[in-house]
């Protein structure tokens, strides 16, 4: 039997990819991110969702989940592979025609290999390191390397240039200026080794929110439009494209977090009833003591499903919806099962829908239990995906 279940509402990805695209303009390109199991909403589905609703990009996790991404949407659609290029994954790339980020001279020649092996060609992003200390090479002579080597390489084509910023949710941040600014140092270095990417990216889900930063990609993209080597802009949302945004620091409009509906309801259903007496204790530790008769409600979702324990009466204070109401976790979540309060709502019965996350509980409800972001709550939901 399903124990919990993710219902994924294609008319919210819809919608929130055609929000994205009419905030940053008919200049950017949006390029959705599915990585990480599309945060756990289950990417082939999300992948397939995004495609029928126009994107001709997807960023997803590495090769393995290039490879079931590539099944579902066919060739047309470019496939960024964002994370940890290996060498052990330059042949499955040029194979599957996934666009890798790559920052490294080694990565162009473990590249450059596998497409002369397959008489093909690589399309490749070059990450640029402007403040996130992750992947991509530094602006200098780190970035001089790899860029010499692009230059030599006869099948691996620099098709993008990207950067990641490391607190795009603060208004006007100083760090995220600077970071432009390395990041334009880093173009021109590109430039003047006569190499021509048709992308330039930049930009998650809070960049396209924030006034100042979105200012910063809009112009470049008129910028880029106009110069000699006809790249355009790009931006890399996810969690927007999923129908959330972190708030933003300080004052002023947000662009985006408005018009975003969140795609994911996470459901299961009541598998029992119980009435208890005051003084009857429930869960590990016997944390929680009835102080009056109580009706409880067993749910067989738990931690290892991805509520957190930390959402546990007495901990974070957690609550579930049954029936449009409120019903609160009652002592400590368990690895399988849950026990929520149903004391007041009298038509509770086995067999009735439950909503973990999703009406009258966020995403970033279950954050704030767990002492987290919404990111990490949903990219830990373990159920199986229905496309509604
Ligand atoms: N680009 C890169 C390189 C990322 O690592 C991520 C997320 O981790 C994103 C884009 C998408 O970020 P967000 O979900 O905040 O839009």
């Amino acid at each position: 039997t399903v124990k919990s279940w993710i219902e994924i509402s294609r008319a919210a990805l819809a919608t929130n990819f055609a929000a994205i695209r009419e905030v940053v303009g008919a200049d950017v390109e949006v390029l959705p991110v599915v990585k990480a199991d599309a945060y756990g909403h289950g990417a082939a589905g999300v992948a397939a969702a995004l495609v029928e609703a126009g994107s001709q990009w997807l960023g997803v996790t590495d090769t393995e989940e290039g490879l079931q991404v590539r099944e579902t949407v066919g060739a047309a659609t470019q496939l960024l592979a964002m994370v940890g290029m290996e060498a052990e994954d330059a042949d499955t790339i040029v194979m599957a025609n996934l666009t890798p980020c790559i920052w490294t001279a080694a990565h162009v020649q473990w590249l450059e290999e596998a497409a002369t092996a397959q008489q093909g060609d690589v399309r490749v992003h070059l990450e640029v390191e402007t403040g996130m200390a992750r992947q991509g090479a530094a602006p200098g002579e780190e970035l001089r390397e790899v860029l010499q080597a692009l230059q030599q390489a006869k099948h691996v084509v620099l098709d993008g240039v990207m950067t990641h910023l490391s607190e795009s949710e603060v208004r006007d941040s100083a760090i995220t200026r600077a970071q432009l600014e390395r990041f334009d140092a880093a173009l021109t270095q590109v430039h003047e080794h006569a190499l021509q990417p048709r992308w330039i990216h930049l930009g998650n889900s809070s960049s396209i929110d924030e006034a100042s930063t979105l200012a910063w990609i809009q112009q470049r993209a008129a910028s880029l439009r106009a110069a000699s080597f006809h790249a355009r802009a790009m931006v890399r949302p996810g969690y927007a494209t999923y129908g959330h945004c972190l708030p933003l620091s300080g004052n002023g409009e947000a662009h985006l977090a408005a018009k975003l509906t969140p795609a994911l309801t996470w459901k299961t259903r009541i598998i029992g009833l119980r009435t208890i007496e005051a003084g009857r204790t429930v869960g590990y530790g016997s944390t929680f003591v009835a102080q009056a008769p109580m009706q409880l409600a067993l749910l067989p979702v738990g931690y290892s499903d991805g509520f957190r324990r930390a959402a546990s009466s007495g901990l974070g204070n957690g609550w579930v919806m049954i029936h449009g109401q409120r019903a609160n976790v009652v002592g400590r979540v368990s690895m399988n099962l849950l026990v929520v309060d149903v004391t007041a709502i009298a038509n509770a019965s086995i067999g009735d829908e439950v909503t973990l996350l999703g009406e009258g509980v966020t995403a970033e409800d279950h954050a704030i239990w767990a002492n987290t972001i919404g990111y990490e709550i949903l990219c830990g939901i373990k159920a199986r995906a229905i496309l509604k």
